[in-house]
């Protein structure tokens, strides 16, 4: 089998009525760029590259333009072979962010190719379902924007999503410490000490600031402290670590094997969060998730895009072993973004529903869905 054609489309939606903030900024529109790989079998692979900083026109570039013409006649199934070629070519200067977001969305094109060439779910090649189903929690909880009171629509939006069923949610914070500690003490009043809550910083903060927070929160029974500082500062990160009681996240800043041999040997965080879109696919995953069982440290990928990932995403999930094996495994938990995302649902013909607080894995070949093109052309720049 030979690749003939990789194609990307970068669609974006605004959010007229619906703009939303985090500690970082706020955002009036999302977009993403998906691409899809084509053989002369007449079969195709879907990817997507995970779109954070953007805009998406960037990685459809990088994926159109540098790693396309590398593709051409190049075997899909040599998915191995494929990304170390491609990593080296723009390794220089793309060893992390949007390139490796670009090789990601590739990659996992390849293995949605492979799947259906073979007739099997992604999960069957990894090596088979841990579970078939994905205990979620909802990602929300980030700061409306024009309405008369945030606490208070943020207290009405946690408890839909325990309308819905959801087992946890995740709050953002970082917008200083004080206002912080009155959104988690109102939403955990609100939803009950039974659901799991979690908090993001989106590292908002220095070291001395974060153990103040996780101090401050731990009576909240939080279930983890996500991204309380900034990627680079590892030394920061070990120090909160050390002074919370709280369990410390972060990772979706973080590419391939290289970047999270430095956040494992160094034990920085409690829990990896790699995201599949962005560490590097599927291929580069099975290498963070065998160093992450290696050094018993958790992981619980991160997940932010449309249904596209979400299903590549659900398809890791399952082959997700436990860390550590035991006889009665905590189950992790599936990140299920549900922030305004006009394009999240729609870019498949296949939709994803909760069901009981999970998400079912699907056991189609590949990663189990195929692209709207109609729906995709509507909303492609
Ligand atoms: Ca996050």
């Amino acid at each position: 089998m030979k690749i003939t054609e990789v194609k990307t489309y970068v669609l974006q939606a605004m959010l007229p009525d619906k703009a939303f903030g985090w500690s970082q900024r706020v955002t009036d529109r999302r977009q993403t760029a998906i691409c899809v790989v084509s053989t002369d079998e007449g079969l195709q692979g879907l990817g997507e590259a995970f779109y954070f900083g953007g805009p998406a026109k960037i990685a459809a570039e990088i994926i159109s333009d540098v790693f396309g013409p590398l593709l051409v006649g190049r075997d899909p199934l040599d998915h191995n072979v494929i990304w170390d070629y491609l990593y080296n070519w723009t390794r220089d200067q793309g060893m992390k962010g949007i390139t490796i977001s670009a090789l990601s969305a590739i990659d996992i094109a390849l293995w949605d190719i492979k799947g259906k060439a073979l007739g099997l779910p992604v999960y069957k090649l990894l090596g088979g379902a841990y579970r078939n189903k994905a205990r979620a929690y909802a990602t929300g909880l980030y700061e409306p924007q024009n309405v008369p009171s945030v606490e208070k629509a943020l207290v009405e939006e946690a408890l839909g999503y325990k309308e819905d069923g959801f087992g946890g949610m995740k709050l953002k914070v970082g917008y200083g410490i004080k206002t912080d500690v009155r959104y988690v003490m109102a939403i955990r009043e609100a939803i009950g000490e039974d659901i799991y809550l979690m908090v993001d910083a989106n590292h908002a903060y220095n070291a001395a600031e974060a153990i103040r927070l996780a101090r401050e929160i731990e009576r909240f029974n939080i279930y983890w402290f996500e991204e309380p500082v900034p990627p680079e500062d590892l030394d920061g990160y070990m120090e909160v670590k050390k002074n919370s009681s709280i369990p410390i996240a972060g990772g979706e800043c973080e590419y391939t094997r290289y970047g999270f041999r430095e956040l494992i040997n160094r034990r920085a965080v409690d829990i990896l969060q790699p995201d599949l879109c962005a560490a590097g696919g599927f291929t580069e995953m099975i290498k963070i998730a065998a160093m992450a069982t290696a050094a018993n440290i958790s992981l619980v990928p991160h997940v932010w895009g449309t249904n596209v990932g979400l299903a590549a995403s659900l398809q890791f999930f399952a082959a997700l072993p436990h860390i550590p094996e035991r006889r009665f495994p905590d189950e992790p938990f599936f990140e299920y973004d549900r922030s305004s995302h006009p394009l999240r649902d729609g870019v498949t013909l296949e939709k994803f529903a909760l069901k009981d607080g999970y998400l079912s894995i699907p056991d189609r070949p590949g990663l189990g869905v195929k692209l709207d093109t109609v729906f995709v052309a509507k909303y492609a720049l």
